[in-house]
């Protein structure tokens, strides 16, 4: 049967706040947002997928992050969605936030990768067929090509807004400075471009150095955190040893055993910090994004649904209770160790 959706997935929510504007934009996310960027590929389950999304859905995350290339193989995760959105989710697609992205390689050659108008506009027509869709809600420039005029790449999003196959675009792991140029681009085009999606979690603070923490929320854009938990890192997985089912022993392509094995230290310190104040690894990291005025959304990777549950609660968590300035320091402290 058809799959329907939680009656309880506004109303769980009322009344707190949850949905939050993307900057000064009018479109509103959730705290938690769900990427597809692992465990949505063809050697991925499929049945188990579909669950991730109803399990996201039916607790109000209305969000899900796709790009071209994600997988394995490249573009399969689109494929997936797509199948799930078109035999199951179909009659809720006005409820969703669906984002795309196109910047690094996704096919051969010199017109599939970086920041070319011939890239952008050629992989969202591909992305659209295989999600099946009209339109994504918010299509993103990946990364920032040094070699591409950035008038080049802004104006093929504006471009893509103009013929209707986005609403909103975005900018990935663009620094500071480059973030302002581009938005004076995109401002004087009107293309609304509304939200940053940056890396950024307790572990990774490029954003804080390279100026684009300060630019965006300066500026009235989104921002959008992925890795939060740095992978996984930042839970209590890998504090004694590499479970057999987490992502360092099925997937080696971006988490390696000896990244985790030498965090493993700091990563019990904070996860003693955490136990201090009643509070998970994972709800630890989480809180301490929310915790923040720059951030819109925290965007979540997930292999279980209970997962999805588990990180929902740490947003939930952060709304009742503020971060307090000790704990912030000591955080701070055992980082710069
Ligand atoms: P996370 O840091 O949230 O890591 C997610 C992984 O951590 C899960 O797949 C799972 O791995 C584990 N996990 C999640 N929640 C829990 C929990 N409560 N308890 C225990 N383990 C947990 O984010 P990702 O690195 O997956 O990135 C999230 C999304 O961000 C991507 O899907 C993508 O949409 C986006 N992204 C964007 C990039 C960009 O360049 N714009 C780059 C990277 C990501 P497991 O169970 O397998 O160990």
């Amino acid at each position: 049967a058809e799959y329907t959706a939680s009656k309880t997935r506004y109303t769980e929510t009322e009344g707190t706040d949850f949905y939050r504007h993307c900057g000064k934009s009018g479109l509103m996310l959730p705290p938690i947002a769900l990427g597809l960027w692992h465990n949505f590929g063809s050697v991925d389950n499929y049945e188990n997928m579909k669950q991730m999304c109803f399990t996201a859905f039916d607790h109000g995350i209305t969000h899900f992050d796709l790009a071209n290339n994600y997988g394995p193989v490249y573009g399969s995760a689109e494929e997936n969605f797509g199948r799930i959105l078109r035999e199951e989710m179909s009659a809720y697609r006005d409820e969703m936030v669906i984002s795309t992205k196109a910047g690094y390689d996704m096919w051969e050659g010199p017109y599939g990768n970086w920041g070319s108008r011939k890239y952008l506009i050629a992989s969202l027509d591909q992305s659209l067929k295989r999600m099946g869709l009209p339109y994504v809600d918010i299509f993103y420039h990946h990364r920032m090509d040094p070699n591409t005029p950035l008038e080049e790449t802004m104006e093929a999003l504006a471009q893509i807004v103009r013929s209707g196959k986005a609403l909103y675009v975005g900018l990935s792991n663009y620094d500071g400075p480059t973030m302002a140029k581009a938005e004076r681009i995109l401002d004087e085009l009107h293309c609304p471009f509304i939200i940053n999606q940056n890396c950024y979690s307790i572990l990774d603070r490029t954003v804080e150095k390279n100026g684009l923490l300060k630019q965006t929320y300066a500026s009235g854009r989104g921002l959008i955190c992925f890795s939060p938990l740095a992978q996984g890192m930042l839970t209590d997985k890998y504090l004694q040893n590499i479970p057999k089912d987490s992502r360092v022993a099925r997937d080696g392509r971006f988490l390696h055993e000896d990244q985790v094995v030498s965090m493993r230290p700091l990563l019990t310190e904070l996860n003693d910090i955490a136990a201090g104040y009643n509070m998970s690894l994972s709800e630890l990291a989480i809180a301490w994004l929310l915790n923040k005025p720059e951030v819109t959304t925290v965007l979540i990777g997930a292999s279980k649904p209970e997962q999805i549950l588990s990180n929902l609660k740490a947003a939930e968590k952060q709304r009742t209770t503020e971060m307090e300035a000790e704990e912030l320091a000591l955080i701070e402290k055992a980082v710069n160790l």
